[in-house]
This record gives structure tokens, sequence and C-alpha cells, in this order.
């Protein structure tokens, strides 16, 4: 048996144990994403026994509140569901950005660090503020952020200010605060 074949199937294996189902078709639908965390030292190793991971999930078994952790994006792609494999990149790209902004690599709307779904995501958690900016309707900031990221063209400069004040303003606190519990590092 090859070595990637002996993970996978103590994925399958590990995944059936904790759910209802009892063949792997079935057990993949019973799970989602509970939470998630950055670990950059990189000691944990996922429930297939991959080492060295740096995104890690728990899922939850929606059926039994089952859970497991650690699993890697990697074994989740295993599971074949796009709403699953959605969630998964859109946590990743959260720290990627937060990275990004904290090593004040990117105040732009790159395709690197933003996708329509990320944005998307962002509004529905409440990451654009209210201010006298956006007239107190953070959706403007929203729709202007999409438009923006959506743009062929070059920004203007005022566009360029503008974006740069909502990741700076709104969109770097709230990630600060969302994953500040989420990280681990070397003190
Ligand atoms: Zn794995």
């Amino acid at each position: 048996m090859s070595e990637s074949s002996s993970y996978y199937n103590r994925l399958i294996e590990t995944v059936i144990e904790l759910s209802v189902a009892k063949d792997w078709k079935s057990a993949v639908e019973e799970w989602s994403i509970h939470d998630f965390a950055e670990d950059d030292t990189l000691i944990e190793s996922c429930i297939c026994g991959k080492e060295n991971l740096r995104y890690l999930f728990t899922i939850r078994n929606d059926l039994n509140g089952k859970t497991l952790f650690p699993i890697g994006s990697s074994c989740i792609k295993k599971f074949e569901r796009n709403d699953l494999d959605e969630e998964v990149k859109i946590k990743e790209q959260l720290f990627k950005l937060l990275h990004a902004i904290e090593n004040n690599q990117f105040l732009t709307l790159s395709a690197e660090f933003f996708s329509k779904k990320m944005l998307h995501y962002l509004f529905e958690e409440g990451a654009f503020k209210r201010n006298k900016y956006n007239n107190f309707n953070p959706e403007l900031d929203y729709k202007f952020m999409l438009k923006m990221f959506n743009k062929k063209s070059e920004l203007s400069s005022r566009e360029e200010k503008k974006v740069a004040a909502i990741i700076l303003g709104s969109i770097k606190p709230f990630l600060k605060k969302l994953l500040e519990d989420k990280r681990r590092r070397y003190e």
C-alpha cells in the first residue's frame, strides 16, 4: 500500500467511526466546519497522520455532535463537498490577508488575497463598519469594494485611498479580533 493511500484509509476509517452512516459516501454528508486555527509552529498532525499542518480545522458531525480535530484542508477536499471546500478556502484566505496587512504588504484588492465570496463573507460577518464616510450604511463599502475588485482598469488614486481606508479601518480590526484566539505561534 502506498503512503498516500494509507493516509486516505486512515481518514476514511476515522470519519466513519464517528459518523452515524457506516459508508463513506453518506458519512461525509454529516459534517460541518466547526472551528479553524492557524499554527505557525507546524507541530500538529492531521487525523489522517500527515504531519506539519498549518491550518487546523475542527469538523463537527451534525447528527451526533462528535468533533474531529485537527483535520487539514487536503483531507476535507476528500469529502468532495464544494460547500466545505469554499468555507475552508475563505478561512485560509482570512489568515493570509491578515498577515499581508500586518506586513504592510497589501492595501490593494489583489486576487491573491481577495475573492468575491470572501468579500461577501466579510460583509455578512459585519466586517464593514458604520461610519460617516458610508452614511452609516456599511453595505455601501461592501459594494464599493466589490466594484473595485471587479474593475478591469486601474484604480484612480482616490479609489485606491478609499480601498486602503476600508482595509485599515474596517477589515484589519475585524480580522485581528476574529483571528486573535485562532493563531498559535512561538512566543
Ligand atoms: Zn489529513
